[in-house]
This record gives structure tokens, C-alpha cells and sequence, in this order.
């Protein structure tokens, strides 16, 4: 497809990212999918060129560009160079975290915590989802108790993605119990490497995106100072409402990445392999299905190329991302499972791009959201 939706500097943008994925990254990516963890030198290296706060304010050390399709051209990179661990860190913390930096922050805060962000000295994480809560965010028991000038923190966390590396960790609380308003009682904290009391769990063994630490924490009386507080205490929901969409949008933006780069694989693996004198790209099947394949994920580009630009412009609407986010990720699974049938035996084996692709795609129905918390939302704005 013919794609008018970048300007020269993102794609030169594209271009050095992918040097950097294909240098720094790729050739360590296997071990470290290995050892379940992506070095945190990774963040300083992407911080030096230029890969991490891209929207950061240049005071502040950061690109000083409020264009979210520098975020897009990076986790289409992500895809096509074939690190979907690794990179997931990096769009962690570019995409989905930082916005809460950028917009709840006081000045005093921003001094602290942005240059470390856009620098890569400081790896951010979100944490909201609990062992007994996750589609239910108001269901988090996790507790904070104002003493004094301090938070006192009490609870855990599962599932957190960046768990291990993270040295600011976005974590949401409930500030009052009263059943009669749930929603008021949320409040976002930044808790910080080394405060006592915060503990890291185990860091978990998944299906897929061994190379993405994704870790429990625990909380044990960890005096958190107000001076962490995000914005104001009570409005954590509204807050996470508010930025839920561009987390979205960035989900679905790797996942539409994903099947395009598991259909360029594929087109490149039927056309080498032979069966029955010929091959494999000659049969009908092949045909039909891959072509089926393109056109689905092209005019999915579409759609997401208007939601990169209406987030942009601050118009994305929070069902609009939603409708982005369940179309994508579950075109994701259809692609790649189609792709990996078409390896034949040879799509099973790890050491074929297009199994890390199937392993790694699972995970995207859920996290940020299930698929059937997208239809919730998109069927509220139908008025259901
Ligand atoms: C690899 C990975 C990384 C993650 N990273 C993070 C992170 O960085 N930060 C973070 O906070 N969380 C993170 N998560 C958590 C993730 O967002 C949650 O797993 C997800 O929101 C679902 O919550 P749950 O697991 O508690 O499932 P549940 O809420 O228990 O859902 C179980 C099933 O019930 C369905 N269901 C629930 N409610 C409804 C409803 N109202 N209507 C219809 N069906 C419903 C769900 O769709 C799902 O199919 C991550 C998870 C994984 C696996």
C-alpha cells in the first residue's frame, strides 16, 4: 500500500531505529530470550540515540516532538527487525508511561524524573493490574494511607511488564475505601528502586516475550512521599481513562506491525520451499490466503493510520482505540497462525522467526485490555 502517512523524518527516524534494533539488539536477542530478561543497558543505548521521549520537552533532555508517529515508525521497527521482547520494554516506556509523566507532573517532578526517562537511566513500569484484579481496575486492594508527608503502601502486583528493570514504577492505590464511590478512590503513586518495604517477586515464566521481564511486586509499609504523587488524590481513574486509549493504540499499532511482518516472512519462506516440483507459493491455497492476508492488514492500516493522527491532534476517542486494539490484536492471531501453517513442520521449530511471532502474538488480546473489555467499550459508544 501506498502509505502518505509519514513525512522524510520519520522515516529517517525508522531508518536509524533499525540500525540500532539490527546492532545493538538483534544479534544478543536470542540469549537474551533465553535468560528472560533484556539487559538494562538496552534503555541507555536507545536513550543515546535518540529512541526514548521522543515528546519529552528538550529542557528537559528529551526530542521535544509531540508527534506520536515517531512512536508508530519505532514499533513497526520493533516487529519487522524480529525483537518483539526486547522492544516491548522500550514502547513500555515511550508509549504507554510516559504520557502519565508528561501530563499529571509537577514542574519540581519533571525536574526529577524526565531527563533519567528520555536518558534511559530510568526505566519506567505501570502497575495496575493484582493477583485478584485486572479487568476489574476498581477492584485493586492494593492500599495507600496518608501519615504525615508520607503514603504508606500495603499490597502486591502481578504481571508487570519492564517488573525487574523498572526504577519508577506507576502504581495505582486506593486512597479511600468507601464502596459508595469506587471510582474516586484510586490515586497514582510513583514508587522508586530502593524505597524499603518494596520488594520485587518472581520474575514469571510466560508462553511467549521471554526476553520482556514481567515481574510481581509486593509492598510492605513502603513510606512513599506525597512529593510521588501523580496529579491529584482520588483522580487515578480519570488519569488511567484518560491515557488507556494511546496504551491501545500503541498495542494495536505492534500487533498490525506483526502480522505485516509475519506475511513478508512468509512471502519470502513459500517462495524457497518446494513440494510436489514446485513451489509452495504456487498452490492456489498459498495464494489465496496470503492475499487474503495483505488486504486485511492494509486496510487495517488504514484505520490505525487515522487513530496514530486523530492521537495526535488529541482527538482519539476512547472507543475509537478500543475498535483499534480488537482488530488488530485478533488479526494478529488469525495472520499468524495462517503464516505459521504455511511453514509446514518447520513453523513449529523456535529457530523460525514465525514461532516466536505465534508465541509472542497471544499475549496482545489481553494485556491493556481483553478483547471483551474492548467490546464493552465500544458498545457503551452504541449507546448499549
Ligand atoms: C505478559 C503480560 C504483561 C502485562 N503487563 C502489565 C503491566 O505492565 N501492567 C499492568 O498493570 N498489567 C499488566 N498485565 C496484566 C493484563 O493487563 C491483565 O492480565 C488483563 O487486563 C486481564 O486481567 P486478568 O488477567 O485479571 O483477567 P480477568 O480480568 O480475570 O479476565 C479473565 C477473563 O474474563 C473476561 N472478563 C472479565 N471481565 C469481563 C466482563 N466484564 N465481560 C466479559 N468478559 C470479562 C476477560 O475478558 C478474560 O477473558 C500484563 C499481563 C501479561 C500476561
Amino acid at each position: 500500500m501506498d502509505r502518505k502517512h509519514y513525512a522524510d523524518e520519520h522515516r529517517a527516524f525508522a531508518d536509524a531505529f533499525r540500525a540500532f534494533a539490527d546492532k545493538v539488539v538483534a544479534p544478543h536477542y536470542l540469549d537474551w530470550e533465553r535468560n528472560g530478561l533484556t539487559p538494562r543497558e538496552v534503555f541507555l543505548e536507545a536513550g543515546k540515540g535518540g529512541f526514548l521521549g521522543m515528546a519529552v520537552p528538550e529542557q528537559y533532555g528529551g526530542g521535544g516532538v509531540d508527534d506520536f508517529r515517531f512512536n508508530q515508525a519505532l514499533n513497526e521497527q520493533i516487529a519487522f527487525a524480529g525483537i518483539t521482547g526486547a522492544g516491548l520494554g522500550l514502547s513500555l516506556h515511550n508509549d504507554i508511561c510516559l504520557p502519565y509523566f508528561l501530563a499529571y507532573t509537577t514542574d519540581e517532578q519533571k525536574q526529577r524524573w524526565l531527563p533519567g526517562i528520555a536518558s534511559g537511566e530510568l526505566i519506567t513500569a505501570i502497575a495496575m493490574t493484582e493477583p485478584g484484579a485486572g479487568s476489574d481496575l476498581n477492584g485493586i486492594r492494593t492500599s495507600a494511607a496518608l501519615d504525615g508527608g508520607d503514603y504508606v503502601v500495603n499490597g502486591a502486583k502481578t504481571f508487570i511488564t519492564n517488573g525487574v528493570n523498572a526504577d519508577l514504577v506507576i502504581v495505582a492505590v486506593k486512597t479511600s475505601s468507601d464502596p459508595a464511590d469506587r471510582r474516586r478512590g484510586t490515586t497514582l503513586l510513583v514508587l522508586e528502586r530502593g524505597m524499603p518495604g518494596f520488594e520485587r517477586g518472581r520474575n514469571l515464566d510466560k508462553l511467549g516475550l521471554h526476553s520482556q521481564d514481567t515481574a510481581e511486586l509486593y509492598f510492605s509499609d513502603v513510606r512513599v512521599p506525597v512529593e510521588n504523587r501523580l496529579g491529584e488524590e482520588g483522580e487515578g481513574f480519570r488519569y488511567l481513562t484518560e491515557k488507556l486509549p494511546q496504551e491501545r493504540t500503541s498495542i494495536a499499532i505492534s500487533a498490525l506491525a506483526e502480522a505485516a511482518a509475519a506475511l513478508q516472512e512468509t512471502l519470502r519462506y513459500v517462495q524457497e520451499r518446494k513440494a510436489f516440483g514446485t513451489s509452495i507459493g504456487s498452490f492456489q491455497n498459498t495464494k489465496f490466503v496470503l492475499a487474503e492476508i495483505a488486504t486485511e492488514v492494509d486496510v487495517a492500516q488504514a484505520f490505525i493510520d487515522h487513530c496514530v493522527d486523530r492521537l495526535s491532534a488529541g482527538e482519539l476517542t476512547a472507543a475509537d482505540a478500543s475498535k483499534a486494539k480488537l482488530h488488530c490484536t485478533e488479526l494478529q492471531g488469525r495472520v499468524v497462525d495462517r503464516c505459521l501453517q504455511l511453514h509446514g513442520g518447520y513453523g513449529y521449530m523456535t529457530e523460525y522467526p514465525i514461532s516466536r511471532r505465534y508465541a509472542d502474538a497471544r499475549i496482545t488480546r489481553i494485556y491493556g485490555g481483553t478483547s471483551e473489555i474492548m467490546k464493552s467499550v465500544i458498545s457503551k459508544s452504541l449507546g448499549l
